[in-house]
């Protein structure tokens, strides 16, 4: 079964109960393995900064469905967990995003694999080298501890 990442987040009501809600309806989920759960990480804001600090962290997974159908499966649950969104990049009660699925590669309008903003975010890549240190990220294939070594030397 793919082996698959996801980025989790939280920054509005009661941000680590957001989290727990996200990570027990994943282990429910009868297409989905919860294989790894990272430590939950309190973040700044990126991009609109005028909001609370965020909760983070990252699952591993493995999954039988195809990234549309669990892109679907990630809203509904964003949606269940009762998600209020005004601002792009604003505040939200739960965000949930695919990072990695695989090896694959895809660039459609509403979906893009690897997450194209994941290089550039410590939030994320701090969890990831917690539970998947090794793990390449294609094209390129560099490891998240690679990559985070890149973005730490570029600030
Ligand atoms: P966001 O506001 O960051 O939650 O973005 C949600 C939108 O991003 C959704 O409508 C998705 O179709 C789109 N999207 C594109 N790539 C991804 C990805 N890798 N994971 C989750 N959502 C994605």
């Amino acid at each position: 079964m793919p082996r698959v990442f996801l980025g989790l987040g939280s920054n509005l009501g009661e941000r680590k109960n957001e989290l727990d809600f996200a990570v027990c309806r994943l282990r429910q989920h009868p297409g989905i393995e919860l294989i790894q759960v990272a430590p939950y990480l309190e973040t700044d804001p990126v991009g609109y900064l005028e909001q609370g600090k965020f909760i983070n962290t990252v699952v591993e997974i493995r999954t039988i469905l195809d990234p549309y159908t669990l892109l679907w499966v990630l809203q509904t649950i964003e949606e269940e967990a009762g998600r209020i969104r005004t601002i792009r990049w604003g505040p939200r009660t739960l965000d949930i995003d695919i990072l990695l699925y695989d090896d694959w590669v895809m660039d459609e309008p509403n979906l893009t694999i690897p997450h194209p903003r994941m290089k550039e975010r410590e939030f994320v890549l701090l969890p990831l080298t917690e539970i998947g240190p090794d793990v390449p990220v294609p094209p390129d294939n560099l490891t998240i501890r690679e990559l985070l070594n890149n973005y730490r030397q570029s600030r």
